[in-house]
């Protein structure tokens, strides 16, 4: 499948990992716009939050275990944000179901601002 996150899982294109199980994949964001910028995704394609359903809901619980465990090591007690964006009006670049971790900085909260 030509799909950019779908080589990164496979090996095909070099990431810089962060955490890995059996069902989830989690590195470096190439375009850090936060101090910690991680990208969550499914090992699973999916295309993105519009294509959850029943049947594939269960891996989202997995991504916010994993998102825990590693906000829990890399210490981040004053916070952290979660984001996935779904289509073009959110900005959506790569359609593989992807969560950013952002964090290392105080954040302002407006829907045409990131950080
Ligand atoms: P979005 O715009 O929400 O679809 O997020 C896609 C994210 O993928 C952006 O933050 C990009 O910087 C990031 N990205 C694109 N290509 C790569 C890559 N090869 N390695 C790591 N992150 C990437
Ligand atoms: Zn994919």
């Amino acid at each position: 499948m030509d799909c950019l996150f779908c080589k990164i899982i496979a090996g095909a294109i070099p990431s810089t990992k962060i955490y890995e199980d059996e069902f989830v994949y989690a590195f470096q964001d190439i375009n850090p716009i936060a101090p910690l910028h991680y990208l969550f995704i499914p090992k699973q394609h999916i295309s993105g939050a519009s294509a959850i359903t029943a049947e594939n809901a269960e891996i989202v619980g997995k991504i916010f275990t994993a998102i825990a465990k590693v906000a829990a090591e890399e210490k981040l007690d004053s916070g952290f944000r979660v984001i996935t964006n779904c289509g073009a009006d959110a900005g959506q670049t790569v359609p593989h179901l992807h969560f950013h971790l952002l964090a290392g900085i105080e954040m302002g909260w407006s829907a045409n601002s990131g950080v």
